[in-house]
């Protein structure tokens, strides 16, 4: 072992030390759905929009509900962990079916579920949990780290630091970056706003599911692949800063831009 790969095998042990009581996990943070879902609020036609206040419960909103499935869905739907993200190597050109053991991942379950929710003679409970997987499943297929892989069950084995911090780099996607720039939800929905153009309309409209997790897969090559044009991807003991957060905004703005306009395409679909 030369004396570089002690120090990164050393230093990637103290980091998996400092991170070692953060669990897994398999989601944009509670804020990434709330703002996409405020994205998709803001665009429901008038038919969508009295559809869902008739599927939730009372006092609820789109954007409450966004993260149940993160924060009750795991009890409330014992085996639906795998349905939040689909594992495809970051060296494969694109998504296929192989990869989504028995139906269990993100993309069969976008399509399930969007099926369950049109179905208006299944009982309003089925639906009313169709709805809530369906929203949340949409945002997490934009999350490039739920379906880019590098053997690291999507960067939660990749232990890095960003800015100083122990984390892992499918927990940096899913809110460590976004909290960095802003913690503020309403800033970020102004910030995307402006990516909300005709033509970027049109062009994300178009597509189907296999589409939506392509492109995660060709975000997430170029996140392990820091600086562009590394050779390698990303391994543990990699210290993130500043650049890094530079790399990621853009494409976090319109991954979230992104689901949060095809939420709402599927809804006012649905419900037309
Ligand atoms: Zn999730």
């Amino acid at each position: 072992m030369r004396p570089s790969q002690t120090t990164s095998a050393v230093l990637a042990v103290s980091l998996v030390l400092s991170t070692l009581a953060a669990t897994p996990s398999w989601a944009w943070g509670p804020h990434g759905h709330r703002i996409a879902t405020r994205v998709a609020e803001a665009r429901l036609n008038p038919g969508a929009r009295r559809a869902v206040s008739e599927l939730l419960l009372k006092g609820d909103t789109l954007v409450d509900v966004s993260t149940w499935a993160d924060q009750d869905g795991h009890d409330a739907v014992p085996g639906s962990a795998p349905w939040h993200y689909v594992n495809v190597p970051i060296t494969a050109n694109r998504y296929e079916d192989r990869y989504c053991s028995k139906g269990n991942c993100v993309v069969a379950k976008i399509k399930h579920f969007r099926a369950v929710l049109a179905d208006r003679s299944a009982p309003l409970r089925e639906r009313r949990r169709a709805l809530l997987f369906l929203i949340h499943f949409v945002e997490d297929v934009h999350q490039p780290l739920h379906v880019g892989d590098n053997h690291d069950r999507g960067g939660n084995l990749t232990q890095i630091q960003f800015l100083g911090n122990g984390t892992n780099l499918h927990r940096l996607w899913d809110s460590g970056l976004i909290n960095e720039i802003d913690r503020n939800e309403r800033v970020w929905v102004e910030r995307i706003e402006s990516q909300l153009t005709k033509e970027n309309i049109r062009a994300w409209s178009r597509g189907s599911v296999e589409d939506w997790a392509n492109e995660s897969l060709q975000d997430a090559k170029s996140a392990y692949l820091f600086p562009a044009g590394a050779r390698r991807p990303m391994e543990s003991g990699k210290l993130l800063g500043k650049d890094y957060e530079n790399f990621a905004r853009p494409i976090l703005e319109r991954r979230l831009a992104q689901a949060g306009v095809r939420l709402a395409n599927e809804l006012n679909h649905i419900f037309e």
